[in-house]
């Protein structure tokens, strides 16, 4: 969906992107590295699919991916 703007399930284009809300902490499905501080979030960016609910879910910048390596890996 991301790279190609197209639903895999049911091939809409009706896709709208759902950036992560830095104020919603608690909440949500982002990736902690650590739990002592915030400073570990990364932020996971949603896609939806407007026609048929389907939802994908990136990391957007490849330097959260290197941390997420770097403390699960
Ligand atoms: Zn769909």
């Amino acid at each position: 969906m991301k790279v190609s703007g197209k639903c895999p399930k049911c091939q809409s284009t009706n896709i709208i992107r759902i950036p992560d809300q830095p104020k919603r902490y608690m909440a949500g499905n982002n990736i902690y590295t650590t739990s002592i501080t915030l400073l570990g979030k990364i932020p996971v960016i949603r896609y939806v699919c407007c026609n048929c609910g389907y939802v994908e879910n990136w990391i957007d910048h490849q330097n959260e991916l290197h941390k997420i390596k770097e403390h699960f890996g």
